[in-house]
């Protein structure tokens, strides 16, 4: 892979573009490929965001956000895009795997592939250029230093400004992760001067949610979540009779892993959740515990140090009762 600087001289001749994320976007996947996709297009090349899935409801006011192709739901009509594209910008991930189904159709594609990402071991050989960096916050913060390095900085307009900070924002638990770095508060400085209005983003992100929702999480605490004292560990476990009592949407239990957090002592919090397919696992971390590790070791996932994802094929039961009798064995690490 060949570094990101090398890829800048591209950006004056006129070219077609694919930016994609992992599956299922969240705040950083989707605002960074759509701060990119307002900046390339005000450079005048032809681009589109295509989604590996689709996102959850509290992304839809984004900027741009109604451009986007969900690939499962238009694979003709992306696959052809795929096809014809000059370069594919991968942002928010590190592996092609994750995203889904689209991977076969990229791989597959003679376009050159452009990683943008800060996750954990990055498969750089199958990138023709790119940057991976596990210090940067944010894909979104990557984005701002791709615009300002390639020597755009006049160009981040209130879009650009808008899609980069609810990457930032979300990808930091709202500027409190260690990973929230002087760097990271320039760039908002940088941003509230373009006319930022963050309030607003904060609403649209974290004040949408159903009442439904809400009461699912009620019960969830009350009757889902199990507490592990001796070894600060705390786990909940969704049965897929709660997504359909409660009437879940995509999104809908996103951050909820991070409230077990909030217990005091705790430090490490995972939570399972019954999806069609798979049991898909979220680990979070305080402090030297690896979750990117725990995750890669035991359940099929990877991530970052303090944040992670997992899956199981087994039942949400016997994989919650693997997970309570994996953890006895780093008690020593977890209390230590
Ligand atoms: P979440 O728990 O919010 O789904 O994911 C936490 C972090 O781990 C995110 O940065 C996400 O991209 C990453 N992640 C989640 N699931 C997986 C997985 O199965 N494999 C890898 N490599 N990363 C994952
Ligand atoms: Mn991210």
């Amino acid at each position: 892979m060949q570094p990101i600087e090398q890829f800048f001289p591209n950006l004056n001749k006129p070219f077609k573009a694919v930016i994609t994320c992992h599956q299922k976007p969240d705040g950083d996947a989707m605002g960074s490929t759509l701060s990119l996709y307002h900046f390339l297009k005000s450079l005048g090349h032809d681009v589109v965001v295509i989604s590996p899935t689709n996102w959850a409801q509290f992304l839809d006011w984004m900027p741009g956000v109604e451009e986007v192709i969900d690939f499962e739901a238009n694979r003709e009509k992306s696959t052809e895009l795929v096809n014809n594209a000059d370069y594919i910008f991968c942002l928010d991930f590190n592996i092609l795997h994750r995203t889904k189904h689209l991977e076969p159709v990229i791989a597959a594609s003679k376009a050159l592939k452009i990683l943008i990402d800060h996750h954990q071991q990055p498969d750089t050989p199958n990138f023709h250029y790119g940057i991976s960096d596990v210090k940067m916050s944010s894909t979104c913060e990557m984005i701002y230093d791709f615009i300002v390095q390639s020597g755009h900085s006049n160009m981040i307009n209130i879009d650009i400004a808008t899609c980069l900070y609810t990457g930032l924002m979300t990808d930091t638990g709202s500027f409190r992760f260690p990973s929230t770095t002087a760097s990271v508060h320039k760039i908002v400085a940088h941003l509230k001067e373009l006319g930022l209005q963050h309030a607003k983003i904060h609403e649209n992100i974290y004040d949408q949610g159903s009442e439904a929702r809400l009461k699912f999480m009620g019960n969830a605490f009350l009757n889902r979540m199990q507490v592990f004292p001796e070894l600060n560990t705390a786990i909940m476990s969704i049965p897929k009779t709660d997504i359909y009592r409660f009437d879940l949407k995509t999104g809908d239990t996103e951050g909820l892993v991070n409230y077990l957090l909030s217990i005091r002592g705790i430090r490490l919090a995972a939570i399972v959740i019954d999806r069609e397919e798979e049991r898909k696992w979220s680990f979070r971390s305080k402090g030297n515990f690896d979750v990117n590790i725990f995750a890669r070791t035991h359940f099929e996932g990877g991530g970052h140090a303090n944040a992670a994802g997992g899956r199981s094929s087994k039942s949400v039961e016997e994989t919650a009762e693997d997970f309570k009798n994996i953890i006895i064995d780093y008690k020593t690490q977890l209390t230590q």
